[in-house]
């Protein structure tokens, strides 16, 4: 009941964010609030697999909230960029959005075949963006053990995107 209050109290919804007939949730109330901010990580650290060795977090919301979870639980942190961020030969994915395609990159020689894996971003929406988040990270041979979000929109399908991972979310919502 306290988790979900904070939900009300420290998401902002803003219609029509960015393009029209979107209702974005902004999660920077939470994140300002330093007792809030705990009570989240630590309880969404109780949410996630044990074992896990590197967490995955996606440009830009899954940098703020995944290195404090990674922290928290003992693993590496690996930043899913835009393209053109990062030095050297990233591992690189294309993939479609409804008008147009992205691309994503993971820094080289950073995934060890192996090596168990958690994805973490703040919000699933249509599940686009974990999906080909999850395919990039697969690339490298690793063992995917879920993915993790502060709020997960049930209503949007993204758990269809990702039908072989466990998936939580601090708060599910319609
Ligand atoms: P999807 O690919 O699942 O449709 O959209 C999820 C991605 O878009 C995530 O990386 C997330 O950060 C961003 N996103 C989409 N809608 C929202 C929103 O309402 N609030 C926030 N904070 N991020 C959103």
């Amino acid at each position: 009941a306290r988790i979900d209050a904070l939900r009300r109290t420290h998401i902002a919804e803003y219609p029509d964010f960015p393009t029209p007939g979107v209702l974005f949730r902004d999660i920077t109330p939470l994140l300002r609030d330093a007792a809030a901010l705990r009570e989240i990580i630590q309880h969404w650290k109780t949410l996630l697999p044990e074992g896990v060795e590197y967490i995955v977090g996606t440009e830009a919301r899954g940098f703020v909230l995944g290195a404090p979870l990674a922290y928290e639980i003992g693993a590496g942190f690996i930043p899913v960029r835009k393209a053109g961020k990062l030095p050297g030969r990233p591992a690189a994915l294309r993939y479609d959005l409804e008008y147009g395609s992205a691309e994503i990159e993971i820094p080289e020689n950073s995934l060890p075949a192996g090596a168990r894996t958690l994805l973490v971003d703040d919000l699933l929406a249509t599940g686009g963006t974990a999906a080909a988040t999850l395919e990039l990270t697969r690339r490298f041979g690793v063992e995917v053990l879920g993915a993790t979000f502060l709020l997960e929109l049930a209503g949007l399908g993204g758990r269809e995107q990702l039908p072989d991972v466990p998936l939580s979310a601090v708060w599910t919502i319609e």
